[in-house]
């Protein structure tokens, strides 16, 4: 069996050796904007510290350990103590209700939960439905609560600042679990092993580019593959500086901190542009971007609206880029010094096979639409759907993965996102993908944000909705409802005129930004939005 470096081991311990203790590598910045730097010592020390204990309360290798906690350096410092123990970390998204926790936990078998004093209560109301947990680690109580929810703090007090683990192991040993976005069912827990280390690494290096007086911002939660593979594994394991931003989306923040802390390569997603695009333009202008070099975007379609509105303000390039929770890494990229075709996710990354086939896995030539397939067998693919072998099974067509989502390639190799192959429209017999009209939609001023569905219609089978946010002070009118029409129609086609517009005040999406369309179409229909356990 083929062994690899443990990721705690690449991401850590190894730096210790070399002597790199003190180096910093995290800039952590506060909701209220106070910093605090750490080096690779204070990670080592205080994952040592929570390994121990975790192996002291009896967790085993190939055990789950569920760390639901808000992105924080102990956050970091747990997950890499389970990877020392060979456990498997599930981060969880802080903001789960009850039913999605308990969804999560069951699937997972987790037998240790590590938690917050104001998120036990979500916890203890679920535990009688989960026969294998045995433990809650409480990183802010101070003193256990009974023999099951004991006190992290108090723990660690007494806790040993050393701890002996085998730098290397089995490839294939699972690290983490994650729980995909749920942006068309229920989660699945995609498991990803420690073999995955070298393709995160490299993927990191030949996208990212960074250089050794780079400050990297990644603005993804670590509960989402982006935060956890790109905010967390490759800068740690690369020694790449970085700034984290305790906090969900705030436009004078973020602005302050790009500016301020002289941020040069900043990893985002279209959802936060979307946000930023809604903000006075003088909130922009009073700033000076001189430090950063580039953007990149991830999670959704990259609309060149938003693609051109952020080179201009930022006067930077924006790379857009394409995986999933289960290709482990970033798989088709755009990065320097590439063209960027605006709209485009890129080209397949160095070594990545990737291509389309229609249904019957035939490949199909530069312009045809089908399905975006990779070829199976890099090392970050996911190695199972956690207790789901048959879903997993039905991702794969012998040594082809079917990434679920519909692309087309253009005669440069780029490739082209239409939609996720359940959300494809067909109205009258045309294929409209809903990113298209949607992205033609958010070139008209008046509108700040929107999502399009297709709904069942007894004539044309499914006819086109729009969902339209408003910008602030735009009101809806007979006028602008025909200056839609005819943008789409122009743009798009005349089949991918929406037959209805409807105003929202939100446009409902789950923690990772991304729209949900299958709440929006149930809704719609009257029908039962299914799981809303990743609904912001
Ligand atoms: P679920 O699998 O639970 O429905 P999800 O697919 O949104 O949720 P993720 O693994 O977080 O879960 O997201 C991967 C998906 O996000 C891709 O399959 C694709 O549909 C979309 N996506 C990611 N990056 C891009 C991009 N650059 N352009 C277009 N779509 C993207
Ligand atoms: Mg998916």
């Amino acid at each position: 069996m083929k062994k690899v470096e443990n990721i705690a081991y690449a991401g850590l311990t190894r730096f210790i050796e070399n002597g790199e203790g003190e180096k910093e590598l995290l800039l952590w910045v506060e909701n209220d904007l106070s910093k605090t730097s750490f080096s690779y010592s204070y990670f080592e020390t205080m994952s040592n510290r929570i390994a121990g204990i975790l192996q002291e309360i009896g967790v085993n290798p190939g055990d789950t350990v569920s760390l639901f906690i808000p992105r924080s350096p102990m956050l970091i410092s747990c997950f890499f103590a389970v990877l020392k123990n060979a456990a498997i970390s599930s981060i969880l998204f802080s903001t789960l209700g009850e039913a999605g926790l308990l969804d999560r936990l069951s699937n997972s078998n987790a037998r240790v939960i590590i938690t917050k004093k104001s998120l036990l209560r979500k916890i203890i109301s679920i535990k009688h439905q989960l026969p294998t947990l045995e433990r809650i680690l409480v990183v802010d109580i101070d003193e256990d609560q009974n023999d099951h929810v004991l006190s992290l703090k108090r723990l660690l007090s007494k806790s040993s600042s050393a701890f002996d683990y085998p730098h290397s192991l089995d490839a294939e040993t699972p690290a983490f679990l994650q729980y995909t976005s749920g942006s068309t069912g229920k989660p699945k827990g995609a498991l990803h092993v420690h073999g995955a280390i070298a393709d995160i690494e490299k993927s990191f290096k030949e996208i990212m580019q960074l250089q050794a007086d780079d400050l990297y911002w990644c603005t993804a939660d670590p509960a989402w593959i982006t935060g956890l593979v790109y905010g967390i594994i490759a800068p740690f394991t690369t020694a790449a500086r970085q700034l984290q931003y305790n906090g969900t989306y705030n436009a004078d923040n973020w602005l302050k901190l790009l500016e301020q802390e002289k941020v040069t390569v900043w990893y985002t997603a279209p959802t936060a542009l979307r946000m930023l695009m809604q903000e006075e333009e003088s909130k922009f202008s009073q700033r000076d971007f001189q430090h950063l070099k580039r953007m990149y975007s991830v999670g959704e379609p990259l609309n060149p609206e938003i693609y051109h509105w952020g080179k201009r303000i930022f006067g930077v390039e924006v790379y857009d880029n394409w995986w999933q929770s289960e290709t482990g890494s970033m798989m088709i990229a755009n990065r320097p010094p590439m063209k960027v075709k605006p709209g485009s996710m890129g080209k397949p990354r160095e070594g990545i096979e990737s291509f389309i086939c229609d249904e019957n896995m035939r490949l199909l030539p530069p312009g045809k639409q089908g399905l975006l397939c990779l070829h199976k067998g890099w090392g970050s693919m996911f190695r199972g759907y956690f207790h789901n072998d048959t879903a997993y099974a039905e991702k794969f067509h012998g040594d082809i993965y079917v990434a679920g989502d519909l692309a087309f390639t253009d005669s440069d190799g780029y490739f082209w996102y239409v939609s996720r192959a359940d959300d494809v429209i067909n109205t009258a017999g045309h294929l409209v993908g809903p990113f298209e009209v949607e992205s033609a939609l958010l070139e008209i001023p008046e509108i700040a944000d929107v999502a399009v569905i297709g709904a069942d219609d007894p004539i044309m089978h499914k006819r086109i909705v729009a969902f339209v946010k408003l910008r602030s002070g735009a009101a809806w009118s007979k006028e602008l409802e025909l200056k839609c029409r005819v943008h789409v129609s122009n743009k798009v086609s005349t089949s991918a005129i929406p037959a209805e517009f409807h105003m929202i005040e939100q446009v409902p999406k789950n923690q990772s930004g991304k729209i949900l369309r299958r709440v929006l179409k149930a809704v719609y229909e009257g029908k039962d939005p299914g799981d809303t356990s990743t609904m912001e």
